[in-house]
């Protein structure tokens, strides 16, 4: 199958010659046809599939006749990210070449100026999370009664982040005659429902299930403690010891588990940045732009902003904790061994993680083997040099401990090159690894704000009200009688 089958026209096909493909993907092969014929579509298929360009492409044939007039678009892309909005974006802006289309990228993080005067100008192509949409909607800044192709992409990761009550929103105020194109990795059944919802007739087409790893990724379960400081330390024995360690992504459950772990990782001076949804839109431009570069060795993220990212070349992934979802472990992996090249998953278990360890398991049908036999796990700063006395009594470590050892490591590695860490600064790791947790403000600024039950181990909780799981130790304190 080649491209010029597919019934594209010949400016798209010359964008996609320069882009340098050869041959369509799968789901590109499959689903194009039905979009120029202007039919609904339903596709099962996750990023890293060419899924972007199998709705951009024919998007962007179609809008060959036509333009757009101010403030109505002819075209709206829904995003659950504001990354995974801009790197649809980019796709467009390559894709479009040959095109004078207009594209605007409505994401929250940013300010509202440059978009509105995009908007006035004329766009024909919107490429929107749902919160920053519907807010300029409100503003009266958009009219919808002009689109005629609707895309919801990564529908699941919508119903995830609890954005569905803003899609169905939205979908009412697009014209009934539009046709829409719905794209999501699984499709349980309530997506299946939103699905016959939102779509008429649609085709359905379907890429290789999320259920699937790549035999290319050496794939390892590791047995790690619950306290965090030492479950810190193992990780940096996976990452000092990994073999063939180009770049790592290490995925943490919760962001203010992001957040600390970078800190700690920083102050280890190992080259890291970090991704969660909080952070203001530069610095994760920012950060994912030095991840790409290779000036970033190592990202820890949250499954929520780290979702289909489009990272070549990811060496290792590290599941600083085990997904709850088990379809989340297929993703993450996912990230590194793409394309037929190698890629290394390691995911750190503690006790009370056998019951995702084993739901996992299932639904991968992967025999996948425990690092060490299983065996509790210590920092290789110490393994590698412990007696069989020293391992046992390294299981009741003490935060000093944990210190102290790692200033050996620091010592006994002094010399070698270390790809993952910064250049050794003069000044030692002095503070205690507990104290480098800090607050992090709670929710990304695209959820709406009424937004309800979110899963508890999602990335973008809610924000707790008051002092939410914390009580202040002056209110634990006993209160004295009078009189
Ligand atoms: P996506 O699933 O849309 O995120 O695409 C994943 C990657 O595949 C992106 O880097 C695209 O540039 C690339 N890509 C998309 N279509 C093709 C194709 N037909 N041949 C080679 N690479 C492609």
């Amino acid at each position: 199958m080649t491209f010029s089958e597919l019934g594209l026209s010949p400016k798209v096909l010359a964008a996609v010659e320069t882009a340098g493909y050869s041959a369509p993907t799968p789901i590109q092969a499959q689903a194009i046809p039905h979009v120029l014929q202007r039919r609904d579509v339903m596709g099962i298929a996750q990023t890293g599939t060419g899924k972007t360009a199998a709705f951009t492409l024919p998007m962007i044939s179609l809008s060959e006749k036509g333009r757009a007039r101010a403030r109505m678009p002819r075209t709206l892309i829904l995003e659950p990210t504001r990354e995974l909005a801009a790197q649809v974006e980019e796709n467009f802006v390559k894709y479009s070449i040959n095109h004078k289309l207009n594209v605007a990228l409505l994401i929250g993080g940013v300010s509202f100026e440059d978009q509105m005067r995009k908007l006035d100008r004329g766009a024909d192509v919107l490429i929107a999370t749902p919160g920053r949409l519907l807010d300029l909607f409100e503003r009266g800044r958009i009219l919808m009664n002009g689109v005629e192709i609707l895309v919801i992409d990564e529908a699941d990761r919508m119903l995830d982040m609890g954005f569905i009550p803003d899609i169905e929103r939205i979908v009412k105020m697009v014209p009934f005659t539009r046709q829409t194109l719905f794209f999501s990795a699984t499709m349980p059944p309530i997506i299946e429902k939103l699905a016959d919802q939102f779509l008429q007739n649609p085709v359905q087409v379907a890429v290789a299930a999320a259920s699937s790893t790549s035999d290319t990724i050496d794939k390892k379960w590791v047995r790690a403690p619950r306290k965090d400081y030492e479950k810190r330390a193992v990780l940096r024995g996976l990452i000092d010891e990994a073999d063939n360690l180009n770049n790592g992504i290490i995925f943490c459950n919760r962001k203010r588990d992001v957040a600390t772990l970078y800190k700690s990782l920083s102050r280890h001076e190992y080259s890291v940045g970090s991704l969660h949804g909080d952070m203001d839109q530069s610095t994760r431009t920012k950060t994912l732009a030095g991840f790409r570069s290779g000036e970033i060795k190592l990202l820890v993220a949250s499954d929520v902003a780290a979702r289909g990212l489009d990272i070549p070349d990811v060496s290792h992934v590290f599941n600083y904790d085990v997904p709850t979802h088990a379809e989340d472990y297929v993703h993450r992996i996912g990230r590194c061994g793409r394309a037929g090249r190698d890629g290394w998953a390691f995911t750190m278990v503690t006790k009370a993680d056998d019951k995702y360890v084993q739901a996992i398991a299932e639904l991968t049908g992967d025999d996948i083997e425990w690092l060490d036999g299983g065996k509790p796990t210590t920092s290789t700063d110490e393994a590698s040099e412990a007696t069989p006395e020293k391992k046992k009594s390294s299981r009741k470590r003490t935060k000093k401990a944990d210190k102290e050892s790692e200033t050996v490591a620091k010592d006994a590695v002094e010399g070698e090159e270390r790809t993952t860490r910064r250049p050794r600064k003069k000044k030692p790791v002095e503070a205690e690894d507990a104290a480098v947790a800090a607050p992090v403000a709670a929710d990304d600024t695209e959820a709406a704000p009424t937004q309800p039950d979110r899963p508890s181990d999602n990335d973008d909780m809610p924000i707790p009200k008051g002092w939410g799981d914390h009580v202040p130790a002056f209110l634990l304190q006993p209160t004295r009688k009078f009189g």
